[in-house]
Parts: structure tokens; sequence; C-alpha cells
């Protein structure tokens, strides 16, 4: 019999329970005791949804409160001493390292200030985990209260076996950094300090009644220096046993044949691999197994929406099974359901046509139990029938084409991706025309976005006000948002955003060829999700999306107001993308369709146009070679596409989130101010490495993820550091990104000291 298994279940709940509760948690509205029932209730629903729907191997452990590597860090003792020294509770010290906490002193307690741990992109998703920050004087210890055993036990009190999931150590290790008090740490050397305690971990699992443990060890899709590579020898040896549950090597999210080698000899009872993202490596890594090793075939599709093609998975497995054995191969997900939205059930509003080509967490656990079905030689007719109609729907549907728009796209070449002239002779220009002085100080887009804007948005959208009343209501927003700008002494405003929701999907709801979910939600961090929009069909721009709101904001003000839009390459990744035709081209039907919104809010006087591309690092495909160059080439040349319109004088800026982003790649766009996230960069290799960067650029100052307020002078010591090596006439003040889930009072108090550090300087240079 083949059997079926999902990696991972979202934990945030159909109706988003958790983030509902969590936040109801920070700010004292909800008792820990109610926090952490919720949490049990959603580890409960989601294991019985998973049982019900015949899933053999489920999973445990894929549960968290905020992240799953940070839960590990607080599993291992890996805890900066600056969390511990408050006499927090666990829960706290977990919310406190994810994202930082300020606290006044009351009578009883002592005040608490500590900023987050830095946070980064799960690989080439969305996901932020939270990085384990080692020191010379981490000590690894177990939790004497283990969370992997605790839920593994939770499920079983509910008669309901379970695989637990573990990150490995070489990917624990790996995926972390060293602390600012101990940077000629390399975590990997941590390797056989940790191990005891995995050891101890796996064996009181066992103890526990578990069997099977998925280990997780995501990074042989990267790049991995021999160093790397010859510890996965040395921690499986030591780590299976048999005081061990049986151990499944897992991976996920590309291509593990370059780093084969490093696994093929590892004495674990069988592998996971991800044949969604790269089929073509089956022959090789299915070639590893020997004995008894299972083979987890991961073939219905973690990271996207689409049905699964019944016909052409169902060819996959039959393929495994006749290499390996019915006996040894597991239908599963290709990675954990995380990334994708909850229940497609949920879904009211959607066109049933294009609802059909859908599939959700929820279904994607039915798809897994068909597929291991069919393959076991059930009968499973009518769910291949279903399915079989519903691609070919897809297939033939008039809806993803459109012929004018693939017209377009022939005509882009270099000289529609190429600004008039470079960047010293628009500089010229723009420094005539909008004289500002050294330092300029801007923000990176939104503002807070407050209870009343959500609600006013709300009461929109369900027509309880008019879309004249709700203009109003957003004109308001925006004149308080550009007054306070003014009065703070900001250079280059921006209008707040208060009418996105979201900066993907805003445009999304704009332009043609994508559908909307409203309950679509998948976890971005911490409590913070998103609900990225559909790429169904060609993508074209039916009208303007931003001019109104910019030129207002523009009328109130005599400094310049930026344009605020997003880029292709993020609409792109921060949307559920088509499966049918490649990144390339969706890109650039972005790019073009972006291109028409510049020059029109260029020609309506906005002349500083800020085209954001957080997403464009999380893209980057995850190993050197073809794909990542071919990749650079077209994300920069849809964002030039987008951007180069214009004239020299108009402003073009861009923001990146993250900052281990190679500044060649940067450069390659051509945009004249560009803005990183860089506050949590504690290491000056970073500020070196961008500091022949030819145009402006504005190193992130603070951590818009944390409540907390820097003081002036917190600022004026990290500028005195970066302008040691960085040349001030190029040097910007700003945020690390948009201050949209910040409160109103931090964002006043931090913005001005900001702005104060910044005339300090002035004054010095
Ligand atoms: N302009 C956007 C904002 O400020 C940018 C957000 C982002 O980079 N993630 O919200
Ligand atoms: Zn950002």
């Amino acid at each position: 019999m083949v059997q079926s298994s999902v990696l991972g279940f979202p934990r945030i709940g159909g109706q988003r329970e958790l983030k509902k509760v969590t936040e109801a948690y920070w700010s004292g509205k909800a008792t820990v005791e109610e926090l952490l029932e919720t949490g049990k209730s959603l580890r409960a629903h989601n294991w019985k949804l998973q049982k019900e729907a015949g899933v053999d191997i489920i999973a445990s452990n894929d549960f968290s409160f905020y992240d799953q590597v940070l839960d590990l860090s607080l599993l291992f003792n890996v805890v900066p001493d600056r969390y511990t020294k408050f006499d927090l509770a666990p829960i706290d010290v977990l919310f406190a390292m994810g994202r930082g906490l300020q606290r006044k002193a009351t009578e009883t307690t002592a005040a608490v200030d500590v900023t987050a741990l830095e946070m980064v992109k799960w690989f080439d998703s969305n996901y932020h985990y939270v990085r384990p920050t080692f020191s010379h004087s981490t000590e690894f210890k177990l939790n004497s209260v283990a969370k992997p055993v605790v839920e593994f036990n939770e499920a079983k009190a509910l008669g309901i076996h379970t695989r637990p999931v573990i990150l490995g150590p070489v990917s624990y290790l790996y995926l972390g950094k060293a602390d600012k008090d101990s940077l000629d740490l390399d975590p990997i050397t941590l390797l056989e300090k940790i191990l005891p305690v995995y050891k101890q971990l796996l064996s009181e699992l066992k103890a526990a009644g578990a069997n099977q443990v998925q280990i997780d060890e995501p990074i042989l899709v990267l790049d991995l220096p021999e160093s790397v590579k010859e510890k996965f020898q040395v921690a499986y040896d030591a780590l299976v046993s048999e005081s061990a549950p049986e151990l499944t090597l897992t991976s996920y999210f590309g291509d593990v044949r370059p780093n084969l080698k490093a696994i093929e000899s590892l004495p674990v009872a069988g592998f996971h691999f991800d044949f969604v993202r790269v089929p073509e490596q089956f022959n090789e890594v299915s070639s590893i197994l020997k004995g008894e090793q299972t083979l987890s075939v991961g073939i219905v599709d973690g990271r996207n929406i689409w049905k699964t093609d019944f016909s052409k998975a169902a060819k996959f497995i039959k393929a495994a099974v006749e290499k390996v054995g019915a006996e040894k191969v597991i239908v599963a997900t290709s990675s954990s359901l995380l990334h994708t939205p909850v229940d497609l059930e949920n879904e009211t509003k959607l066109e049933p046509i294009i609802k059909d080509w859908f599939s959700f967490a929820t279904q994607k656990v039915s798809e897994v139990v068909v597929l291991a079905k069919e393959a076991s030689g059930d009968d499973v007719a009518t769910e291949f029938a279903a399915n079989a109609a519903s691609i070919k729907s897809r297939v033939e549907s008039s809806i993803t084409t459109n012929p004018k728009v693939q017209e377009r796209l022939a005509t882009i070449n270099e000289s529609l991706a190429t600004r008039q002239s470079p960047f010293p002779e628009r500089l010229a220009v723009q420094k005539e025309k909008y004289n500002l002085p050294l330092f300029p100080t801007t923000t990176i887009g939104s503002f807070p976005q407050t209870k009343d804007i959500r609600v006013n948005r709300n009461k929109f959208t369900k027509g309880t006000i008019t879309a004249e009343e709700y203009e109003t209501f957003i004109n308001k927003e925006i004149e308080t948002v550009i007054r306070f700008q003014e009065e703070i002494g900001l250079d280059v405003l921006v209008h707040g955003e208060p009418e996105r929701n979201d900066m993907v999907q805003y445009f999304g709801e704009q332009l043609k060829g994508f559908a909307f979910t409203t309950n679509g939600w998948v976890q971005s961090y911490g409590s913070r999700y998103v609900r990225p929009p559909i790429i169904v069909g060609d993508v074209s721009r039916p009208k303007n999306m931003t001019v109104k709101e910019s030129v207002y904001a523009q009328s109130l003000s005599k400094s310049p107001v930026k344009g605020m839009l997003t880029g292709p390459v993020t609409i792109l990744r921060w949307s559920f993308p088509r499966d049918d035709v490649s990144g390339k081209v969706q890109a650039l039907q972005l790019g073009l369709a972006l291109r028409d919104e510049v020059t029109d809010l260029e020609a309506a006087g906005i002349t500083v146009i800020q085209v954001d591309e957080p997403a464009i690092r999380e893209g980057l495909p995850l190993r050197a070679g073809q794909e990542r160059s071919d990749y650079l080439n077209w994300a920069a040349q849809s964002f030039r596409v987008a951007t180069s319109g214009v004239d020299n004088s108009t402003q073009i800026h861009s923001h990146f989130c993250y900052s281990d982003l190679d500044p060649n790649h940067i450069k390659a766009l051509d945009a004249d101010v560009v803005s990183i996230e860089f506050s949590k960069k504690d290491d000056p290799k970073y500020i070196q490495e961008f500091s022949d960067y030819p145009n402006h650029i504005g190193l992130g100052l603070f951590d818009i993820h944390s409540p907390r307020i820097p003081s002036k002078e917190e600022f004026v010591a990290r500028v005195e550091e970066i302008l040691k090596v960085y040349p001030a006439a190029n040097f910007w003040f700003n945020p690390d990104c948009g201050l949209k889930t910040r409160g109103w009072p931090e964002v006043r108090e931090s913005l001005t000291n900001m702005v104060n550090a910044a005339k300090e300087f002035r004054a010095k240079y």
C-alpha cells in the first residue's frame, strides 16, 4: 500500500483565529490561558481534519505561536542573555525575541527594552523566520517543556498518531548567525555541541511513542560549502540510533542533486524530495535509496494554489513505485502547506469557473490521499474524472489569454528599458529641480493603518458608506499624514497609503488578469498574514490606479510627495503566479502595465516616484547558475521597463526589504535612489558591501517590525558608524520599511528622532 503524508498544515486557522488571539494577548485583551487554549484547539482541528481525510502520516510540531525556527531556539536555549534578564514568562521571551519588547517600569516589574532578533525570508518564500543567534556563551540545553513532545502527546490523547517535524541540526545552525558580541563565531562549528541536545529530544519523542520524525534539512537545496556538506554525515551518524525514532530526511523548494554526495550514505529511514519544483531530479535522488529506505514523493504543491493535475502526478508516482516498490513510496505534499491558504470552501465570491481550478491546504490534503489511493489500486475514478475536467477547463479558458498583451510584450527591447541618460546626468538635473538638503529624510511609504482606516475600508467594501464618503475619509487621512511629515520636517513626503489594504492586492484588484480571495490568508511573519492575489491570465491595466491620491497629496504640500507603486517582480512574487507561462512573461507584462502608470503619474506632475521591489531578493533562484542569471536579467529588465518612460528630472526611487542582496543586482535597476532594510545588520561588512553603490541610497535606520523607539543618540551613533565607510553626499535617512503595522505614538517619536539626527549631521558636514 502506498502511504500518504502531509508535511505540515497552516496554523493560522480558517478565520485567522491565531492572529486574533495573539494580537489580543499583546494588547492585554486576552489572557495567556486564552492564547494557549486557542493554539491547542487549532492543532486539534488540523489533526482531525487530516485524520478524517485519510492521511496516513500527519505532522505535529508544525504549529507555532510565532515561528517554528524561533520555537527551536527556545527549545535549545539559544536565547541571548538580553532576553532572559527580565524574568519574563516563556511565551513573552518568545515574543520579545520575535518582535522586540519595550515596557515601562511598574511598581512590581522593571522596565524592559530589547530589540527583536533578525528576521529573514524562509528560502525563496514570503514566510519569514527568526534567525537563531549564537554567541560564544550559548549553552545548548533542552527546555524542560519540550514543545515537540508536548504536542505529540496532545495528538496522541486525541487518538491521532503523528510524525513530529523538526528542523535538522545542520540547517538550524547554517540558517543562524553569530550575535554581535561573537562575530568571529561560525555557527556550523557548534554542531558537536548541539547534537547531544537533538539526541535527547529524539529519545524523549521515542519514549513518548513517536516511531518516526520528519527531520527537515532544507539547506540541501542551496549551494553549500564543503565544510557544511561534510556535517550531514557527522550529524546523522550521531542521531540515528536505537533510542531515536526513524528519521525521514526532508528537503524542499529545490534541487538536491549538487549535494547528493553529502546525504547518500546517511543511515536515515527515508528521504523526502520536492518533485513539484524539480521533477528532473527524480532519477538521481531516488538512486541513493538502500535497503528499506523509503521515498517520500513531494508531488502536491505546497507553494501554490493550482489543482494538482492528477493524471500527470499519477504517472510520476507510478514511475516511483516501479523503481522503488509500492511499500516504500509515500505520496506527499512538496513542502509544508504553511504557504497556502487554509480552505477553498471559505471562498464564496470567486467565480465558480475559476474557483474550480484552485486547491488550498484542505483540498491538497485530499489530493494527497486520492493520489496515494490510486497508486495503491483503489478506485478513485470519480475523483480523477472531476480533476481532469477542471484541468481541461483551465487549459481551454479564454480568461487566460489576451492577444493585445502578447503583441505588446513582443515590442519590448533594450531601449524601452533604458532611461534617457545615465545617472550622473540625471542627478545634476534632479539636484537643480528638488534642491534637497544633504542627508535628505524620507519614509518608505505607508503610515499606520489604524483601526479607523480598516473600519472605513470595510464599510466601503460592504457598501454601508458611499464612494464619496470613503474618498473624503481617505483624503482626510492623507492630509493628516502630509501635515505630520511637514511638522516634523521630513524632506520627501509620502501620502501614507491609507487607501491600500496591501501593496500587492491593491494593484492586483485594479489590473486585469487577477483573481482574489476573501479569506485566502497566508502567514508572512508572526501575526502578519497576507492574502496573495492569484494571477490567472495575461495582465493589463484598464485605467490608472494611483494618480488621484497622489495628485491630491501633492496639492497639499510644496515638498515633493512620492508617487508610490509596487514593482513588477514584487507583484509577481507576492501573488500566486500562473504555472502555465514563465515568471519572466508575467513580470514583463506587469512591467508594461506599470510603465503606463509611471508615465501617467509624471504627466500629472508627480515626478518623484517610488517603485517598490521588496521581493526581488527572495525571488532569486536558490542556486547559482543559468536560472539565477536569467532571473536577474528579467527581474531588472521588467523594473526598467516600468521606470524608463520618464524624463531625466523625474526621480525614480526603489525600495528593498533585506539587505543580503548583492549591490550589483540593485545597480542593474538603475533607480536614482534606493532604500533598503538595514537596521538589523550589525556586522560592519554589510556597510562595506554597499559603500561603492554609485547612486543614492538610504540604509534603513530603524526596525519597523518592532514597536521600540530608537533615541536620537542611537540614530547618530549608527549613522556615524555608516559614514566611516559611506559617502555622505549620497546618503539618505529613512526607516527600514513602511510603517503600516506600527502605531502613531511610536511612529511620531521614532521619525522625529531620526529627522533630528539628520539635522545634527547637516550641521556637522
Ligand atoms: N511602500 C510600501 C510601504 O511602505 C513598501 C512595503 C514593503 O517594502 N514591504 O508599506
Ligand atoms: Zn520593505
